[in-house]
């Protein structure tokens, strides 16, 4: 017989079907025995019948909670008194004629058929696998694949293509501490993780792809500071030939579409979204993530904003960027282009500290889920920039050479933006943390329970790696 998905049992009554799935409870009612049976469509509830339960007796014996099972049986209309019209099925019911345990489960380590939020953590995430089958994580799964899906769909229609970009690769200046990963071919050189795509998506420009995006994942090794994750996905995109005005616009877009398709029970506080200056946030909210909600208690108010006009660079004495070299260091971007009317005082030292840059950055309820900018494609004006940052001429030539090249070799006026999606998500889904929006979370310190990460390596691994071990400090 073939499978019957659970979600659609309603157009089966009368018949006799099959279903594959998991036992979410069971309940012994004298010498009725009740489960509620679950699969990836949902719920329903069956029961054995005292004229099988001789028949049924051994499988019943092992027909634990989360067992995976296949069940056969006739669905049935429930009597009257018996429905539960708020609940999925809750009108119908199976009557079981036949039960295989596919898979036995043992008594589990915590239970899932309710809110997993109040486990502990280290035992979610060491068996998340577990945890994932709970409704809320499966909820969060399946809306976070609906609004990429739905995402996907809207930048394809609008003439975007998603390009994958290397996870192996050079340190990028995002700010952040790298990852590497030691070359085992080239003795005491090392990968590192992007902490964004940032100039690959600037070279696929030059590349000539024109729109590009890719939920790609980004690396930052920070301190476990926070809601920050090592790992994170970031909806990342790249424009040839716009300005400000056209990447801001296509992005609100997206937004409004998201939450008015796909969580109608969300309302908008503003459209269009308000836009305020980094001074005036600045000023009146005390920060550049300003939430600008008027009503707080409203789970469901989303009170988007752009936040525009930043200062280009900062004193290196004000900075905690750790790259910080010479008198400025960048506030965002070094590849940003400062705003048309300050493109010229990146010659005037006495101006260059109030250059405001083309940046943008979206914010939600407090928090800001994304930004971007235009970015500087003249070499010049890119090679002063990395002048003024306090780069020597050897290592602009060494670690933006290849940058500075393609910007001398056609390279389109373009600008983009990069949306922190588990952060968009968690807002949107009400969660707490970004680790709720996620498979596979580390752990607040960073670490993975589950799969023991990160572990030592082979004595073989490390040799060939090139690197010699120091003793931990006690
Ligand atoms: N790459 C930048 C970031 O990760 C975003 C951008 O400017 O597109 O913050």
């Amino acid at each position: 017989m073939e499978r019957t998905y659970i979600g659609d049992a309603g157009a089966h009554v009368g018949e006799t079907i099959l279903f594959k799935g998991w036992i979410d409870v069971r309940r012994d009612q004298g010498k009725l025995v009740f489960f509620d049976f679950r699969d990836m469509t949902g719920y329903i509830q069956g029961v054995i019948l005292p004229n099988r339960a001789a028949e049924m007796a051994e499988a019943v014996k092992d027909a634990r909670p989360e067992s995976v099972v296949a069940v056969e049986g006739i669905i049935n209309k429930r009597p009257e008194r018996n429905v539960q019209a708020d609940k999925q099925n809750g009108d119908i019911e199976l009557e079981i004629t036949a039960l295989t345990i596919l898979n036995k489960a043992e008594p589990l380590p915590f239970e899932i058929n309710v809110d997993t939020k109040e486990v502990g953590e280290e035992s979610r995430l060491k068996h998340r696998y577990l945890d994932l089958r709970s409704a809320r994580m499966q909820r969060n799964m399946r809306k976070r694949d609906e609004v990429q899906k739905y995402v996907r769909d809207f930048l394809h229609d609008q003439k975007f293509i998603e390009v994958e970009t290397p996870i192996l690769t050079k340190s990028t200046p995002e700010g952040a501490r790298d990852y590497v990963v030691p070359s085992r071919l080239y003795p005491n050189h090392f990968y590192a993780l992007p902490q964004s795509p940032q100039q690959y998506k600037q070279l696929l420009m030059t590349g000539g792809v024109e729109r590009y995006f890719q939920f790609a994942k980004c690396m930052r090794d920070e301190d476990g500071r926070g809601d920050r994750q090592p790992e994170f996905t970031q909806l990342d995109m790249e424009m040839s030939f716009v300005d400000r005005e056209a990447v801001m616009q296509m992005n609100e877009a997206l937004l409004i579409n998201i939450v008015q398709k796909l969580f109608p029970e969300k309302k908008i506080q503003e459209i269009p979204f308000p836009r305020i200056s980094y001074k005036d946030a600045m000023e009146q909210y005390g920060n550049d993530r300003p939430d600008i909600r008027n009503d707080k208690e409203d789970p469901n108010s989303l009170a988007f904003c752009w936040v525009i006009d930043f200062p280009f660079f900062e004193s290196t004495s004000k900075s905690d960027n750790p790259d910080a070299q010479g008198e400025w260091t960048y506030t965002h971007n070094p590849f940003s282009r400062p705003i048309e009317e300050h493109m010229s005082n990146l010659m005037n030292k006495e101006a260059v500290g109030s250059i405001l840059t083309t940046q943008y950055d979206i914010v939600l309820n407090g928090f800001e889920i994304g930004g971007g900018s235009i970015r500087n494609h003249s070499f010049e004006a890119l090679s002063k920039v990395f002048e003024l940052l306090g780069h020597s001429v050897e290592t602009i030539e060494s670690d933006f050479g290849h940058m500075l090249q393609a910007f001398k070799l056609g390279t389109p006026p373009h600008g983009g933006i990069a949306w922190g999606f588990d952060r968009l998500m968690m807002l949107l889904l009400n969660e707490p943390n970004i680790r709720e929006v996620m498979a596979f979370p580390k752990t607040g310190e960073g670490k993975d329970p589950m799969m023991s990460a990160p572990s030592t390596i082979s004595e073989k691994q490390v040799e060939e790696l090139h690197i010699v071990l120091k003793k931990p400090k006690q």
